[in-house]
């Protein structure tokens, strides 16, 4: 037994103030939208970025309605720079005009261009030859990327014919340029573009005053400075399955980028071999060593990367020793033939994440 309701339709005079009161509502409620601060002290962005997907976490007190789109307008302008300029799939990119360009002669190439070309040759260079962004023609030759693959992959004549085009050092970067050693060299990439990418959003990031963020795009990713409640960034390896997204170890890290590699991603069976999309261009072949993952923590993404795909070439024995010797960082996880895993890591690896971590299976 509530209020009586009143029966029949309203008068003119209820209808009017009924709508007015109906438009202050909604002015005041988006006014506090437009602009109310945003809670913090973490904020998120996140998108799509070359072919995967990006998150930002980023520590601040507070940051306004306006600020915080300008943020995520300057994250995803940095982003699509680095895709303009580093992007296979996008025809009209720089490193695609490259790619076309069936000439050995110098062309203008941009900072972001050229820096990642020298970042893969000295990586080159220090692998001996492990990684190479020249090996593309091999990687579609056993049907990845957008390769057909003949059953059986490559003939040996094939595959002669097509390591003529395949080498670290086929690519000059110069002062403003780069050029090809042979015509028909191409260059891909994408084992290093996402780490550098992630480098150039945290570096966005700190020139706006931003020095506290974890930036991560499609797995690599660079954490800087603390979280929100003053400890190092919590972030997993994952467990090296193709099904789930299970972790296999939490890492506390600060100030650092990591990247890992793996082959339970992309590969595929034939007569019971895994046949994986990481090529050891030193063979043409590919590798077949019982690597499950490697992940590698350095102060630059986009080395990280580089080196987690070279030590994923390299296996656990030879990368484990090379790793060590140069004082890498690396955290590997080996598949043994009875499908079981096991772990190694270099001293640099202990030093950096072992300390706060368990890494005690
Ligand atoms: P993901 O792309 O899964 O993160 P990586 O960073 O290891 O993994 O990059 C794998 C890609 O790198 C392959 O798809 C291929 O295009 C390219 N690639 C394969 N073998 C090599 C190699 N030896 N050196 C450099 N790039 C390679
Ligand atoms: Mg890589």
């Amino acid at each position: 037994m509530g209020a009586p309701i009143a029966k029949g339709p309203l008068t003119r005079r209820a209808v009017v103030l009924l709508l007015v009161a109906a438009v202050v509502l909604g002015a005041a409620t988006l006014h506090r939208l437009v602009f109310a601060d945003l809670q913090g002290p973490t904020f998120e962005f996140s998108g799509d970025a070359m072919g995967t997907r990006f998150v930002v976490k980023l520590v601040a007190p507070s940051l306004t309605r306006g600020e915080y789109a300008e943020l995520a307008a300057a994250i995803v302008e940095r982003i699509e720079t680095v895709n303009d300029a580093l992007s296979t799939w996008d025809p009209d990119s720089e490193i695609s005009r490259f790619n076309a360009h069936e000439s050995t002669s110098a062309v203008p190439a941009s900072g972001a261009f050229r820096t990642v070309l020298k970042a893969a040759r000295a990586v080159g260079e220090e692998s001996g030859g492990a990684f190479d962004i020249t090996v593309r023609p091999l990687v579609q030759a056993w049907g990845f990327g957008d390769g057909a693959r003949a059953p059986g992959g490559p003939t040996p004549e094939e595959l002669a014919a097509l390591r003529e085009r395949v080498g670290h050092d086929r690519v000059r970067v110069g002062i403003n340029s780069v050029a090809k050693r042979r015509g028909d060299v191409v260059v891909d990439v994408s084992a290093i573009a996402k780490g550098f990418g992630v480098d150039e959003v945290s570096r966005e990031l700190v020139s706006r005053g931003h020095p506290r963020h974890l930036v991560e795009i499609g797995g690599e990713l660079q954490a800087r400075g603390q979280r929100a409640d003053d400890t190092p960034w919590r972030v997993a390896i994952e467990e090296p399955d193709s099904e789930g997204r299970a972790v296999h170890r939490l890492l506390s890290i600060s100030d650092t980028g990591m990247a890992t590699s793996g082959d339970y991603r992309a590969w595929y069976e034939e007569d019971g071999v895994r046949i994986s999309h990481t090529i050891d261009p030193r063979s043409g072949l590919p590798v077949r060593h019982g690597l499950a993952s490697v992940t590698v923590l350095h102060p630059e993404t986009m080395y990280a990367d580089a080196w987690a795909t070279a030590l994923s070439v390299l296996g656990p024995e030879e990368g484990h020793r090379l790793a060590s010797s140069r004082g890498l960082a690396a955290y590997f996880i080996i598949r043994a033939e009875d499908g079981t895993f096991r772990t190694s890591w270099t001293p640099a690896f202990e030093s950096l994440a072992g300390a706060a971590v368990d890494l005690e299976p």
